[in-house]
């Protein structure tokens, strides 16, 4: 029998009370206590956050940071921390904020607002949707990089609620225009806000994070990057008509240097930080390349070891040697009309100890035909970070506690970053971002239905923040 048809009607009433009581005290603690309470569980609402600042329009081009900056602005704001804002043109934002510590060279956090593109017909959602669907963070900017950028605020406010002395400052930076080089952002940022960085000493950005790997965990660190030399090969010739061709053209000239460049490839060298990388990621492979990796400076000498490594991993091939691709030509605006000028743009990027100097004197000796040209359309000097530092010791020993069966090791990548900015005024920067990610997710970068994991965003809030605990203590 149900007690409740025992009680009589007096006590039903004050047992009604009662309960409406008991109910009012839990909506209050759970509404309205927590507003009260100073502890907020920045891990916890990471995701929410992510999933907001991916609804903001910053697709580059155009940009429109300033979007961005309002959203982060707005989270500062909430909890009382102060921050600075400037433009470097109009709606091309940059948001920087700092918590002071002591004399210690200052600690940056840094992420780009900006996103590239995405193309609607092949994602299964808006991509500025910000959706979370099944564990995940769905969005253009998930991975790249403001999954990162919203993991290091949260971290960043979760240490300035904490209270605790800091040995160094620390910056929570967001800038405007990586996706298309970073003069207008991170560029910008140290030219015309120089003071920023006067006291910093290291700098936390993308380009490295734990990656599955042969059923084991590898969270590289990123040191260094090829560098960037684009040149523009432009050959002349007697002009004349098409049909009547001559021995030499700038056309054939052009082509037969282009030749020359995709069939002499650079000699291959192995840079300490890719033999760093390389001897990481050893003992995570297959026996395709497991021997080779541990010993990269003998197998570079085996070219058939190279053409493999080429055909199966490109962009770990790249590491090995100066690369240039051909990627744009242009000859004649006629199909009747032999033209006095042919051009070709050369995306050539050097080895991170690579003079750039003797590399061309090195390319010119390639091409071999002095109405060749070479023209120099961008490039930066080289630069390593060491790994022998306080920061890197700090990753691994956070790292060993989330991942206790993880390789840490230090990384380099292909492409570039804004981290060249840094590392050119002596700031030691790494590219890690505190999460891990499977080959198909990674996929999403610049990619279709980029994602990130609810996990990850929690967790490398945790990892984040106890790595800025770790990098603040007093000692
Ligand atoms: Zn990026």
């Amino acid at each position: 029998m149900n007690q409740e048809n025992t009680l009589r009607a007096g006590q039903r009433r004050s047992l009604v009370r009662a309960l409406g009581l008991f109910v009012s005290l839990w909506l209050w603690l759970l509404c309205v206590a927590p507003g009260l309470a100073s502890e907020t569980d920045f891990a916890a609402r990471a995701a929410t956050d992510l999933s907001g600042y991916l609804k903001v329009d910053t697709l580059n081009p155009p940009g429109n940071e300033s979007r961005g900056v309002a959203y982060l602005a707005k989270i500062l704001e909430a909890h009382g921390i102060p921050y600075s804002t400037g433009e470097s043109a109009p709606g091309r934002g940059n948001l920087w904020a700092r918590l002071e510590g002591g004399e210690k060279p200052g600690l940056v956090l840094l992420h780009h607002i900006d996103v590239v593109p995405a193309d609607l017909a092949y994602w299964d959602s808006d991509p500025l949707s910000g959706e979370i669907r099944d564990g995940y963070v769905y969005g253009r900017g998930a991975l790249d990089t403001k999954g990162l950028g919203i993991v290091q605020l949260e971290a960043f406010l979760a240490l300035a609620q904490s209270g605790a002395p800091l040995s160094r400052d620390v910056w929570f930076v967001a800038t405007a225009d990586e996706e298309a080089g970073g003069a207008f952002g991170a560029g910008w940022m140290i030219e015309a806000h120089e003071d920023v960085f006067s006291n910093v000493g290291y700098l936390l950005n993308e380009g490295g994070m734990g990656m599955e790997m042969g059923g084991g965990l590898a969270v590289m660190v990123e040191v260094t990057q090829k560098v960037p030399l684009w040149l523009r090969l432009t050959a002349t010739g007697r002009p004349g008509h098409g049909s009547a061709p001559q021995v030499e053209s700038s056309v054939t000239r052009l082509v037969a240097a282009a030749d020359r460049i995709a069939s002499s490839p650079f000699p291959p060298r192995v840079v300490p930080a890719v033999g760093a990388m390389l001897r990481g990621m050893a003992p995570l492979q297959d026996e395709t390349f497991a021997a080779a990796f541990a010993d990269p400076e003998a197998a570079v000498q085996d070219a058939a070891f190279m053409r493999a490594l080429q055909l199966a991993v490109p962009q770990i091939h790249s590491l090995l040697r100066n690369t240039c691709s051909i990627t744009r030509l242009e000859g004649s605006a006629k199909i009747n009309v032999v033209p006095s000028e042919a051009w070709a743009e050369l995306d050539c990027r050097l080895l991170p100890d690579q003079d750039p100097e003797s590399f061309l004197v090195e390319l010119e000796a390639i091409i071999q035909d002095d109405h060749v040209r070479i023209d120099r359309i961008m490039g930066f000097t080289p630069a390593v970070s060491p790994a022998e530092t306080e920061l890197f010791g700090a990753i691994v020993e956070v790292n060993a506690k989330y991942f206790p069966d993880a390789r840490v090791f230090p990384s380099v990548l292909g492409g570039f970053t804004d981290s060249h900015f840094f590392r050119d005024k002596g700031i030691v920067s790494y590219g890690y971002a505190p999460f891990v990610v499977g080959t198909a997710d990674h996929r999403g970068i610049h990619g279709n239905n980029e994602r990130i994991s609810v996990e990850n965003m929690e967790r490398g809030t945790r990892v984040m923040t106890d790595l800025l605990r770790a990098m603040t203590a007093p000692n």
